[in-house]
């Protein structure tokens, strides 16, 4: 198994790792669509090796089930319901239900 350093700093880094991982992933999608998975996939490593949780944004991009990187109008439906986001992925067409919550306190 490899080292987890107690260095708080790794865990900066991990996350500036995962966040360029998404970048690449967006970009290689067109192209490459199993390129991005593959980004999906190293990422999602990162971030349990490190054990830092995964912003929001980056979340929301991949599939919580077959870890598909997720475009949309590509490979994901998105539906409102009542107030819960449905999304659901073209590949395995399982869903992933998100919470709307209130404009003012978006950050969490
Ligand atoms: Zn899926």
């Amino acid at each position: 198994m490899k080292e987890r350093s107690k260095n708080p700093t790794t865990k900066m880094v991990a996350k500036e790792r995962i966040g360029v991982l998404f970048l690449r992933a967006r970009e290689a999608y067109h192209e490459h669509p199993d390129r991005s998975n593959r980004y999906v996939a190293l990422a999602l490593r990162i971030a349990m090796r490190q054990r830092v949780r995964m912003d929001r944004e980056f979340r929301r991009q991949y599939c919580h089930h077959c870890f598909t990187f997720l475009v949309p109008g590509q490979n994901m439906r998105v539906r409102v319901h009542r107030s819960t986001v449905v999304v659901t992925c073209g590949i395995c067409n399982k869903k992933m239900r998100y919470r709307v919550v209130r404009p003012h306190d978006r950050n969490n």
